[in-house]
């Protein structure tokens, strides 16, 4: 499965194209060998750029877990290079107005060539051509098929080529000179995000489809190894040839496009997905940086070089100048990347086991629910379990900080819990309350739900005042009064003592898209909806209607109504992850399930692991214990299903059975696992993520039950904010780029 897997070998590699694009632009063999100068910077150093975008497509359309298309997220991508090109345009500035680039001669053209496709600076034209390319073939993926693409894209690259590095021959022809001297008047050249770009990153998308297929092998991806190897050996040639006969021969423009890039691009991004590898978020992130950066550094060097008077040595020398240009570029990037990026995984001082709860992501989501519906309706934040497992107390008071006045509880007992912490705003008890605890309603000013007309007579009856909320059974025959019972339904409206401040129903198939299903729901809210119309024309209030609760929201999200009652998407949820809705919208898991290390220890073959002895080592093998397990919350069968844990960034298949607080898990994969390491069982750990979806998939649930079982016992604790700080997340834009 593509999707679970890291590929820390593509980051090294990127960090090494980035120094061949410092190469490119110092000439580090120029005072050496003006021929082995050439090879390097006008043959070799071109795989590097053509190899970034690869990258970037394959992690940007990297196909869902069951192997289909995904949806990738193209407005944050959209975004966050926007982001990076706008920071590039302005670190640039200085020196292009110093310069005079955007002198009196400007016009508004020759700006939005250079804003679209030129970058401004020599090296910033990735951006914009990254920016074009993903989005054309982010375009053209939603109608046709990978084939089609590379085709289409194929036939782009092949007109940018003949105004590139096969110029001469065009150059020869009338006609096409002429069409090219109007395409460089647009374009200003061809190595850009129309002509250039589109190929590798569909190429890089087309990887994706097929890599998943490589792990599946059977001897991890060797085969795929030694043919894409030498399928990288052979192209390497070839573009050596290519470009040394174009050379020749006299025919480039520009030497920037050939086609052997193709093949060999491809063969060595094949050849280094072959094989999961650690992903390393802090190399990919230099990377980055140093492509953004080295064309500064070269100025600043060449300037303090002038202002010291060693311009012979330091700039003279081709080499010492590459040399010293690469190193501060490193130094710089290093102290940027340790910055920006802390360290994964650093866990909490003195827990076993631990939830975390990131309350940000919490005010997202709500926001993002909010901005789902229409104008007028507000958020009723159902609490209920812990807030699904997320801690309750803190959930509402952070909710009622953003604005929402409204939650939601299962029983009494959780609607105390809340009031004693302090929490203000209506708490509405969805369930039945027995009689002998009516009074604390009251006591706490909570709100009830009046369960049928009967459960009405007997509020009354009790004789204090209550706040109440009427439920409409209209199709879950659960708890409500039956719709169609029309005098029933007026009746518990006309009680003296029962203040009716609101009216709701609920939903019991708004997760499906399935036509008949629909129908139902539609039916569910005609229902409702002839309920409160009988109510207005008796001449009394139904108060705030509400009918939806998450998939209600998704999927319906036009209702007028008061307000909506979300639980699992607040959270960050869908139930299940494979859950098609109308409306997607973005929402982030609030909750992460973590534990430490207690013992890391070899297992030699044939020994086994547990209770029921029933995992035994196939070969000699690493086992780390972790100290979490179903007593808090850990599905007991998860063992069995696939599951792992994630451990400095990588998966850690779980061996043996789950014990109640512990369980075991195979690190022979992952070395320097030790003793109080944090181990994430829910949660992101560097690129991995295990998902409460992923684990309720496997063990044939849905992700309320998962999380609702988390924390029982593990303490809870609250994610700083002070990590999220703005100049942190702005400096860790860089790593949006892989
Ligand atoms: C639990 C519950 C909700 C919230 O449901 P989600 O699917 O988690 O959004 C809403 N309304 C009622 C009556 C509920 O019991």
């Amino acid at each position: 499965m593509a999707a679970d897997r890291s590929f820390g070998r593509v980051d090294l590699v990127k960090l090494v194209a980035a120094l061949f694009v410092i190469a490119n632009h110092t000439g580090p063999l120029t005072s050496w060998n003006k021929e082995a100068d050439f090879v390097l910077t006008g043959i070799l150093s071109h795989l590097t750029v053509p190899f970034f975008f690869l990258a970037s497509g394959f992690f940007f359309f990297r196909p869902a877990k069951d192997g289909t298309r995904n949806k990738p997220p193209v407005k944050r991508f959209l975004w966050r290079v926007g982001g990076l090109y706008a920071l590039g345009l302005l670190l640039y500035l200085p020196v292009n107005l110093y310069t005079g680039h955007f002198g009196p001669g400007l016009t508004v053209g020759a700006l939005l060539r250079d804003l679209f496709f030129g970058g401004t600076f020599y090296h910033l034209w990735y951006l914009p051509a990254l920016l074009l390319g993903t989005a054309t073939i982010y375009a053209l993926r939603l109608r046709l098929r990978d084939r089609t693409i590379l085709i289409l894209a194929g036939a782009l690259y092949a007109v940018g080529l003949f105004g590139d590095s096969y110029y001469g021959l065009s150059a020869k022809s009338g006609a096409l000179s002429g069409f090219y001297a109007q395409l460089f008047d647009v374009f200003g050249q061809t190595r850009n995000g129309l002509f250039f770009a589109p190929l590798f990153i569909a190429l890089g998308a087309y990887a994706g489809s097929q890599a998943g297929d490589a792990g599946r092998e059977g001897d991890g991806g060797g085969r795929s190894a030694r043919r894409y190897g030498g399928l990288f050996a052979a192209s390497l040639a070839l573009l050596l040839l290519e470009g040394t006969v174009l050379h020749r021969l006299g025919l480039p423009l520009h030497e920037d496009m050939y086609i052997a890039l193709i093949p060999a691009d491809y063969a060595l991004f094949r050849l280094l997905t072959a094989r999961s590898s650690r992903s390393r978020r802090r190399l990919r992130y230099m990377s980055t940086a140093t492509y953004l950066l080295h064309p500064l550094v070269i100025i600043l060097v060449r300037g303090a070089a002038e202002l010291a008077g060693v311009q012979t040595i330091v700039v003279g020398n081709s080499f010492v100048f590459f040399a010293v240009v690469t190193a501060l570029t490193l130094l710089i990037a290093a102290a940027l990347a340790i910055l920006a990026l802390p360290k994964a995984s650093r866990k909490p001082g003195g827990q076993r086991a631990w939830v975390e709860i990131d309350l940000a992501r919490l005010d997202h989501n709500a926001r993002a629910l909010r901005e789902a519906l229409p104008e007028g309706t507000g958020l009723m934040a159902v609490v209920k379990a812990n807030a699904y497992g997320h801690g309750a107390v803190g959930v509402a008071k952070r909710l009622y900080r953003g604005g929402v006045r409204h939650f939601a509880v299962a029983e009494i007992g959780e609607a105390v819990e809340l009031r004693k912490a302090g929490v203000k705003g209506d708490i509405l008890v969805l369930g039945y309350t027995p009689t002998e605890r009516l009074a604390e309603l009251i006591r706490w000013k909570l709100t009830q739900t009046v369960i049928h007309a009967d459960d009405a007579r007997r509020l009354q009856a009790h004789g204090g005042r209550f706040k109440v909320h009427v439920k409409i059974d209209t199709g879950m025959n659960r708890l409500g009064e039956q719709s169609g019972n029309d005098d029933e339904i007026r009746s518990m409206y006309r009680h003296s003592r029962l203040e009716v401040t609101g009216t709701y129903s609920h939903l019991a198939e708004a997760d499906s898209l399935d036509p008949a299903d629909i129908a139902f729901s539609r039916q569910q809210i005609d229902r409702f909806r002839r309920a409160v119309a009988l109510v207005w024309s008796a001449g009394l209030d139904p108060g705030r209607l509400h009918l939806q609760s998450s998939y209600g929201i998704l999927n319906f999200p036009d209702l007028e109504m008061d307000l909506a009652r979300p639980g699992i998407a607040l959270y960050g949820l869908l139930s299940s992850e494979s859950d098609a809705t109308r409306t997607r919208l973005d929402l982030r898991p609030v909750l992460a399930l973590k534990a430490s290390v207690s013992r890391v220890h070899p297992v030699k073959a044939g020994e086994s692991v547990g209770y029921g002895r029933s995992f035994t080592a196939a070969s000699d093998t690493m086992i780390a214990t972790v100290a979490i397990g179903y007593a808090d919350g850990i599905p007991r069968e998860l063992s069995e299903r696939g599951g792992s844990v994630l451990i400095h960034g990588r998966r850690a298949p779980i061996v043996g059975r789950i014990c109640m607080d512990q369980l075991t898990v195979d690190v022979s994969g992952i070395p320097d696992v030790r003793q109080g390491d944090a181990a994430t069982i829910i949660g992101e750990d560097g690129d991995e993520r295990i998902t409460a979806g992923e684990m309720a998939a496997r063990t044939g649930t849905i992700t309320n039950e998962i999380v609702c079982a988390m924390g029982m016992r593990a303490a809870k604790r609250f994610v700083p904010e002070a990590g999220r700080r703005p100049a942190r997340k702005a400096l860790a834009g860089l790593h949006a780029l892989r």
